[in-house]
């Protein structure tokens, strides 16, 4: 069966006239690349997450390749990570020489958890990589607690989380590093950008160098009258700075960002009110009280051992009906880099493994309206002959 019905995609930026019109103004002030828009962009980030310091950077996995380097991280150390995340959360552990060692995650949350951790510590583990898996927040107060006694580092992969609130403060605010994307798909955008934020200052000042070649102080200000020409270089940095159009888009997503995510919040409540009563499909665990998950993704786990139609089944009812879909994720560990690379990173992750091939993600996103959840419901609904 073949739908001629418009294609509802997976995923699509809510981006307006006053992004538009912001990236015009700053196009037309002539300024392009890092300045007064972008420290205005990670001014604002950081008021809003309730954090002394972000900064901004050009991608999530610039943000996490920075933010491993400041703290350390390198030769000889481990890193655990789930292997339920995009590849950028590995890829990073062997830029920097490092090790990555993959935790499971809870069959209810997908997310990591501070038993999962502690069973792959050891005394090379000098950081853990918290993904905040579809934008609900990972333990972060019980594996502090685990890997602090340690001296362990916490960090976290916030591409999911740009909006989650973990125990009354937003995720960005609770340990020393913490990287967000914004990618096209992500809960706000830029096209492209991310941003680190810290409790430190001097974490922060690393950032700054970092993400600019290692240029002593305010380098981008020495093609203004205000700079001087003058400048060192106090190590090899890298060039991961976020330009002034995407922090034009920035700035105006930031303040549209609550409105996404209740509205992402109230398209999730329809779409598990909608699939409730179907056999086997389960939905990821709510936030708790107080707590919010911020919706990145709606990911439902087709339970083939509970009665659903397996994942390609159910992609093929999507596709029929011209509805999008995505994976998160297909194992890393199961990638054939992290197989020959890293072969001993993957063992003993049941979980993971026995829902790998059962996770799928339905389409979620702001600019979704009402007919199209009931489009999305029906496709599902299809594969169970149901209507
Ligand atoms: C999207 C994503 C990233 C990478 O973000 P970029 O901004 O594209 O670098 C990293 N980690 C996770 C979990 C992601 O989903």
């Amino acid at each position: 069966m073949s739908s001629d019905a418009p294609h509802i995609p997976f995923s699509a930026p809510s981006i307006g006239d006053e992004e538009i019109a912001e990236v015009e103004k700053a196009m037309r002030e002539g300024w392009v690349t890092t300045g007064p828009r972008a420290i205005a962009f990670e001014k604002a980030f950081a008021d809003y997450v309730g954090v002394p310091y972000a900064r901004a950077v050009n991608s999530c996995t610039a943000a996490l390749h920075i933010m491993l380097v400041a703290s350390g991280v390198g030769p000889g150390d481990e890193v655990v990570i789930p292997s339920l995340t995009f590849a950028a959360t590995g890829n990073v552990v062997e830029h920097v020489g490092a090790t990555p060692v993959f935790a499971d995650v809870d069959e209810r949350t997908l997310c990591v958890t501070a038993a999962a951790i502690e069973a792959k510590l050891t005394p090379r583990t000098k950081a853990v990589i918290l993904v905040h898996y579809a934008g609900l927040a990972c333990p972060i107060d019980e594996v502090r607690a685990l890997c602090e006694k340690r001296c362990i580092l916490v960090m976290e992969d916030a591409a999911h989380a740009v909006g989650t609130r973990y125990r009354g403060k937003l995720v960005g605010a609770h340990t020393e590093g913490v990287s967000f994307s914004f990618y096209a798909n992500k809960n706000m955008t830029t096209g492209e950008g991310g941003m680190l934020t810290t409790t430190r200052e001097d974490l922060a000042r690393r950032f700054e160098s970092l993400r600019l070649h290692g240029m002593s102080k305010d380098a981008w200000k020495r093609y203004t009258a205000a700079g001087t020409w003058r400048y060192d270089i106090v190590e090899s940095g890298f060039k991961y700075n976020l330009g002034d159009i995407a922090a034009a888009i920035g700035l105006v997503q930031l303040r549209k960002l609550e409105g996404f995510i209740t509205r992402r919040n109230e398209l999730a409540a329809e779409l598990r009110k909608n699939l409730a009563d179907l056999p086997g499909v389960e939905f990821q665990a709510l936030a708790p009280e107080g707590d919010r998950h911020a919706y990145h993704l709606f990911v439902v786990r087709l339970s083939t051992a509970r009665g659903t139609p397996d994942r390609e089944t159910m992609i093929g009812a999507l596709r029929a009906r011209n509805v999008g879909f995505s994976v998160h994720f297909i194992p890393l560990h199961t990638m054939s880099h992290y197989k020959e690379r890293w072969p001993d990173a993957g063992r003993e992750l049941p979980v993971t493994e026995r829902i790998a091939d059962e996770l799928l993600s339905l389409p979620l996103y702001p600019g979704m309206t009402s007919s199209d959840v009931d489009r999305v419901t029906t496709a599902v609904r299809s594969a169970f002959g149901r209507g």
